[in-house]
């Protein structure tokens, strides 16, 4: 009996080794839901939850879990560490800086797409749209957003 339950242990140990080392691995700026963590882990999403709770009481500093939303977010301080430096945009049409905060160049009035997931403008060049809502994203956004997800930020339908 005893054995069993020490077998056990070392096993959900082992598993939330696992499970550290591909928190470690995923950008921090996107939350991950139950099921993707799931299919990443390669085990039964009740499983899954219980290995994420027992890694979570070890390692408070990771993120929150929401057994509700079945989501997963990782903790503020090492979104911080890993934030990338923000490039400056310009407009295509006049050159001039464009701030992140609006959706048309305040010189010269053109308008511009806003990712979804950034909120930023995009400009040009790399761009992914989700084929149920039509919405559309920052190449690189969407697919940081695709290693942890399965569905589109914005509709939730399947990409
Ligand atoms: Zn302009
Ligand atoms: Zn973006
Ligand atoms: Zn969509």
């Amino acid at each position: 009996m005893l054995v069993k339950q020490i077998d056990e242990i070392i096993k959900t140990e082992k598993k939330s080794l696992k499970m550290e080392n591909l928190l470690a691995e995923m950008n921090p700026e996107f939350p991950v839901n139950l099921e993707r963590m799931a299919e990443l882990m390669g085990e039964e999403k009740t499983i899954t939850e219980e290995i994420l709770i027992y890694t979570l009481n070890k390692r408070q500093n990771i993120g929150k879990y929401d057994s509700m939303s079945q989501m997963f977010v990782f903790s503020g301080k090492t979104i911080k560490k890993q934030q990338k430096k923000e490039k400056k945009i310009k407009c295509p049409k006049c050159r001039s800086v464009l701030t992140n905060t609006e959706s048309k160049c305040l010189n010269c009035g053109r308008e511009f797409e806003i990712c979804q997931i950034c909120r930023g403008i995009i400009v040009e060049g790399k761009t992914l749209s989700c084929s149920s809502c039509g919405r559309l994203f920052h190449k690189e956004h969407l697919e940081e957003w695709m290693n942890t997800n399965r569905n589109c930020p914005v509709c939730k339908e399947k990409i």
